[in-house]
């Protein structure tokens, strides 16, 4: 199973990307986390990501293609992967286009997890994550059992840097012009697999697993 999963900030990626990873055994690659994990560690890769993700902008194309190729050359993408977040410009999705051939990898599906624009700052805004484990939370919609506690884990949930309003917004804009054109790209590819994400969290799973097969 190799799959992208793509849709607006907020859309449910991460959240439906775990249970993509636990049902189907394949390894879950975000580019997000990748740059979040390069921040905490303070390498040179976070240094460059922190400037472009706290203003909600893309980190240039150059850094992002590389840690990805790199990503997918690993021994456990051999039985298949879960690409969220990346690609999100069409050079991006030509670079990995032609990885892909020149590996000989072949993508069953991209999945467009779809949800209205009118909702997606309050989704963004009441995120919280773990620290520890990387489980999200919604302090409305999918809330811990305990306050500001990972049910997981047990460790303390945090709030993303980029999860305030305007940095939510400035990113949705980033999306319809710099990603939303992937939708054709991949359309016309017969790849593109839309389900609708304004749904319950678990109703969102089934519809994704309907349309990727068991
Ligand atoms: P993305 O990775 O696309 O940015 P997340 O999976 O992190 O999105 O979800 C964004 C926020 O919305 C999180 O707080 C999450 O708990 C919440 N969320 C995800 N899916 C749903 C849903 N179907 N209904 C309500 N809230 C959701
Ligand atoms: P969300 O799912 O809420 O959009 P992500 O964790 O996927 O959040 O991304 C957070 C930020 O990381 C983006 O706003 C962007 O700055 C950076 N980022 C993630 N993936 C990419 C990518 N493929 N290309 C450029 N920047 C990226
Ligand atoms: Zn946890």
């Amino acid at each position: 199973m190799k799959v992208l999963i793509m849709g607006r900030p907020g859309a449910g990626k991460g959240t439906q990307a775990a249970n993509i990873k636990e049902y189907y055994g394949i390894p879950h690659i975000s580019t997000g986390d990748m740059f979040r994990a390069a921040i905490k560690n303070q390498t040179k890769l976070g240094l460059t990501a922190k400037e472009y993700m706290d203003k909600g902008a893309l980190v240039p194309d150059e850094v992002t293609i590389g840690i990805v190729q790199e990503r997918l050359l690993e021994d456990d993408c051999k039985k298949g992967f879960l690409l969220d977040g990346f690609p999100r410009t069409i050079a991006q999705a030509e670079s990995l286009e032609s990885f892909l051939n020149e590996n000989g990898i072949v993508l069953d599906a991209v999945l467009d997890v779809d949800v209205p624009v009118e909702i997606l700052v309050r989704r963004m805004v009441g995120r919280r994550v773990c620290k520890g484990c990387g489980a999200t939370y919604h302090v409305e919609f999918n809330a811990p059992k305990k306050d500001g506690i990972c049910d997981v884990c047990g460790t303390p949930l945090i709030q993303r840097n980029d999860d305030n309003q305007a940095t939510a917004e400035n990113r949705l804009n980033v999306y319809d012009k710099q990603t939303a054109p992937l939708l054709e790209f991949y359309k016309k590819r017969n790849l593109l697999k839309t389900v609708n994400g304004n749904q319950a969290l678990d109703k969102v799973f089934e519809d994704i697993k309907a349309v990727l097969g068991a």
